[in-house]
């Protein structure tokens, strides 16, 4: 998982403040010095470090932590706010024209995600703002990458302008954007080529695109994996093109730290999106606060809650309501309700950002995996109509039968049937405004 060291790190040298009734100076220079080298593991700059540690000494040092009572609570608040604010404080949102289309250009080194990301983009718009995006093709110097694009192009149901890789990517951008005006495409994403490495004849292409399209965006896409070299090119892309966001990708993998936070202040230039997979649905706004949140395993509940808002449609979850009221809740919504959870994403992602849960030593054991929720749903595929709608009727014989149909064990069978009929009157009680079913759930 993204930040894992660099989170025990940080998590570890707080634990030994914990219980100190006061702090002295030494103790918090100590702290200091193991939060620096942290980061500096984390390959964070070395210029970002030294402004954050310098900047967290000051105020630990400061009144608010050497008066406070839970002085290492101030401490990890300190470290969360600088955190946040080195990552930009805000969410960024995209830049929009006054008059459609909104233009985006993305630029980065070739395999950071460009086109990947020009998909996400796309299906976000069209989720988000019921946009009509059109592509244009400027990556000219790869046959594949046209083809990648209108693949990624056919899944989120935008079309594609391009013209093969034998033109000026310049003409085609011009081309590209006298068709979207034609189509009153209200945005168009560019893809550009990328290199291995910042040279000048791409930096030029890239200008020259610039300057016919004036895009509202200039997005750099930036392979967190890349630590903060990531940062570097990013500079580097910045000082020629002026660019007005970043989309760090890959932060699902086990990137650890640096690219995320040294971007922000090496370049002065927001952190918009953050790409979390392939798929292209796994997208997220970018939270500095959030991220931060995360970094020091407090969790990541807004986010968690947000997916469950968007991927849950209104209407199903009205229905659920209904039913839970009614307490018609029976198999056919449990397999609706797997259904949706499996579409928010893996569940170990998912438990992690719950608070508390990222770095709890108990998740390093668990791994709810998508198998586990087909076995479920096995289950339920295993039993008659009037099985799933009333649940009462699965005696011993009928386990049984269901427990060879699925290929489960009868107590696998059991638990689940247990569990169901569980959650089910929690479900009941919660809906009743009865919190302790709540609480139940959350205390075990
Ligand atoms: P481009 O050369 O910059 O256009 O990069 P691509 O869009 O072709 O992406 C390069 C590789 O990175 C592909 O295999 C993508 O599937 C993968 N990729 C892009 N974004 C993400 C991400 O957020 N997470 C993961 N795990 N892979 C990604």
């Amino acid at each position: 998982m993204a930040f894992e060291g660099l989170s025990e790190r940080l998590q570890k040298v707080f634990s030994t403040l914990r219980g100190k009734g006061k702090l002295s100076e030494d103790d918090v220079r100590k702290v200091m010095r193991e939060v620096r080298m942290a980061l500096l593991e984390a390959d964070v700059n070395f210029d970002v470090v030294k402004g954050f540690v310098k900047q967290v000494r000051e105020r630990a040092l400061g009144a608010e932590v050497m008066d406070s009572l839970s002085p290492s609570q101030q401490v990890i608040k300190i470290v969360d706010d600088e955190l946040t604010k080195l990552m930009g404080e805000e969410a960024v949102p995209l830049n929009k024209a006054p008059h459609i289309p909104t233009i985006i250009m993305m630029v980065g080194l070739q395999g950071a995600g460009k086109t990947t990301t020009a998909g996400k983009l796309a299906k976000y718009l069209i989720n988000n703002d019921k946009a009509r995006p059109m592509f244009i093709a400027g990556d000219v110097y790869r046959p594949a990458a046209i083809e990648q694009l209108k693949t990624v192009a056919q899944q989120v149901g935008a079309p594609v302008y391009e013209e093969g890789t034998d033109k000026d990517p310049v003409e085609i951008v011009k081309n590209g954007l006298a068709q979207a005006a034609e189509n009153k495409n209200d945005y168009v994403i560019i893809d550009t080529a990328g290199r291995l490495e910042i040279d000048d004849k791409l930096m030029d292409e890239l200008a020259r695109i610039k300057e016919l399209a004036h895009p509202n965006e200039i997005l750099f896409v930036a392979d967190s994996m890349t630590g903060q070299v990531a940062a570097k090119v990013a500079h580097g892309f910045d000082e020629q093109l002026d660019i007005t966001g970043v989309v760090l990708t890959k932060l699902d993998g086990d990137t650890r730290g640096g690219a995320a936070l040294s971007i922000r202040s090496v370049t002065g230039k927001p952190i918009k999106f953050i790409g979390q997979g392939e798929k292209l649905d796994q997208l997220d706004v970018f939270h500095p606060d959030r991220m931060a949140n995360r970094i020091l395993g407090m969790g990541d509940m807004l986010t968690l809650i947000e997916k469950a808002q968007t991927d849950y449609d209104e209407k199903q979850a009205k229905d659920m309501a209904e039913k839970i009221r009614e307490n018609s809740f029976d198999f056919n919504d449990f397999i609706d309700q797997m259904d949706q959870i499996q579409k928010m994403g893996p569940m170990d992602e998912l438990m992690k950002m719950i608070p508390g849960m990222a770095n709890n030593p108990a998740m390093a054991n668990v791994n709810i995996g998508e198998k586990d929720i087909d076995h479920l749903k096995a289950i339920v595929y295993s039993m008659t109509p009037k099985e799933r709608e009333d649940p009462d009727l699965l005696n011993p014989s009928r386990r049984r039968r269901i427990a060879g149909g699925s290929g489960q064990s009868v107590q696998e069978v059991n638990r689940m049937i247990k569990q169901f009929k569980q959650s089910r009157d929690m479900m009941k009680q919660m809906s009743k405004g009865n919190m302790s079913g709540m609480e139940q759930m959350m205390g075990g």
